[in-house]
């Protein structure tokens, strides 16, 4: 079923909107590092507390907030907001730009800022939260609000799963998330199947032997090793990989010695792999190890390699005729033209999906537009995915990036909301 946003909600929106600038602002002025969301998920909180109806748990796997809104019979919607801020000094010149600081895990002092836009998903969401709190009998179902800590480092959806949510909180029917980008304000751009990337990152440890610079017969020299690695590795996607497929193998750091005429004990190298098929990942994975093995093998290195997981984003994957269906409500609510249809998945990568996977609900995510449109010039929203970005847009994580107070505030409700009640039934 296609609606166009109901007039009782567009009403609501048009009276909750200077409110929602005032948090958005709030937000923006105030952001915290992944796990350390105390002010924001108390800010969530309270906000949920101050609509009638809400059932709000505080604290699920560290910071994270789910609120459940029951108004009866009907499906349960699971809506995503993640909560979480950057180590970026804020560039933006916004009025209401960051000057905090936090420490982070190592122990620095360092200036945060929402480079990302997480601040605009928890405006959204609670939004949309107060609008359906307030038209109860415009829909019947369940409505569970998830505002995540930690997407950056991909800790923040496995630490709520594995805080009993699936026995604490309603099974969905269907999971949604939506996450603002550059692109202009009024599109959405999203694909049934695979929407992003999974990401795997290592810190791999390679052992030799050290000595003196003179004498190398006497060491195992962890600095060629290193090398050898590397360079093996740039065969994995050249000469293991389809060329239909794709994956990416980046060895992003590399760290061995402190001089010229020591040869050193150890190297270390960190590696990050991105692939948008479960099966290549597997076989990108399993090469990896096998080369790393197999080089310190061929070294004649004292010890095996130490391989340790730094962090782990899922792939994400929109279920296809879930995806349809959003798609519908997302049409309804901006317009029939508003909906891109991405032709490959996306660089980048969420953790999002783990809820779909593991409380067995379809899921869907969407990007949508933050940026002002006059910045593409005569480019047609769509031909964006063959045009690319226009040279200078900042992106997400750039300490420039500043999405439009107005219109993206109305419009990410407003696709949120769209989206949400083509699943919730219609009320009486
Ligand atoms: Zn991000
Ligand atoms: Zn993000």
């Amino acid at each position: 079923m296609t609606t166009s946003v109901p007039t009782v909600f567009a009403d609501g929106l048009g009276a909750l909107l200077p409110a929602l600038r005032e948090l958005y602002r709030d937000l923006h002025a105030h952001p915290e590092l992944s796990l350390q969301e105390t002010r924001t998920a108390g800010v969530v909180a309270a906000r949920l507390r101050a609509q009638s109806g809400w059932e709000v748990t505080e604290g699920v796997g560290g910071t994270g907030v789910v609120g459940v809104l029951r108004n009866g019979d009907g499906p349960t919607l699971l809506l995503r907001a993640d909560m979480d801020g950057l180590p970026v000094l804020e560039a933006t010149g916004l009025p209401y730009a960051s000057v905090d600081r936090a420490t982070d895990p190592d122990g620095n002092d360092v200036p945060v800022m929402h480079a990302c836009g997480h601040d605009m998903h928890i405006t959204c969401l609670l939004g949309v939260a107060a609008l359906l709190a307030g038209q109860r009998d415009a829909w019947r179902g369940t409505v569970v609000a998830v505002f995540q800590p930690a997407e950056e480092t991909a800790e923040g959806a496995r630490k709520m799963l594995d805080d009993g949510f699936a026995e604490r909180f309603p099974k969905p029917d269907v999971c949604l998330a939506q996450h603002v980008g550059p692109f202009p304000t009024g599109v959405v751009l999203t694909r049934p199947g695979a929407l992003m990337a999974a990401s795997d990152s290592y810190r791999v440890r390679l052992f030799g032997r050290g000595g003196h610079g003179s004498s190398p017969e006497t060491t195992v020299d962890p600095v060629v090793m290193a090398a050898a690695v590397v360079m093996r590795l740039q065969t994995v996607v050249s000469r293991e990989i389809g060329a239909s497929q794709a994956a990416v193998v980046t060895v992003g750091a590399i760290h061995a010695g402190t001089k010229e005429n020591i040869i050193p004990d150890e190297a270390e190298l960190k590696l990050n792999i991105r692939s948008v098929d479960p099966v290549v990942r597997e076989k990108v994975l399993a090469a990896v190890d096998r080369i790393v093995r197999a080089e310190v093998a061929a070294s004649g290195a004292p010890k095996e390699p130490e391989i340790t997981p730094l962090n782990a984003f899922p792939l994400t994957v929109n279920t296809v005729d879930a995806t349809a269906t959003t798609i519908d409500g997302l049409r309804g609510a901006l317009g029939e033209d508003a909906v891109l249809t991405l032709p490959q998945p996306l660089n980048g990568s969420e953790d999002f999906g783990l809820f779909g996977t593991e409380l067995g609900a379809p899921s869907v995510f969407w990007h949508f537009g933050g940026a002002d449109r006059a910045a593409f010039g005569g480019i047609d929203p769509a031909d964006l995915a063959t045009h690319g970005f226009p040279a200078g847009l900042p992106m997400n994580h750039s300490p420039l990036f500043a999405p439009l107070q107005d219109p993206t505030i109305e419009l990410g409700v407003r696709a949120m909301l769209g989206a949400a009640l083509t699943w919730l039934d219609g009320g009486e």
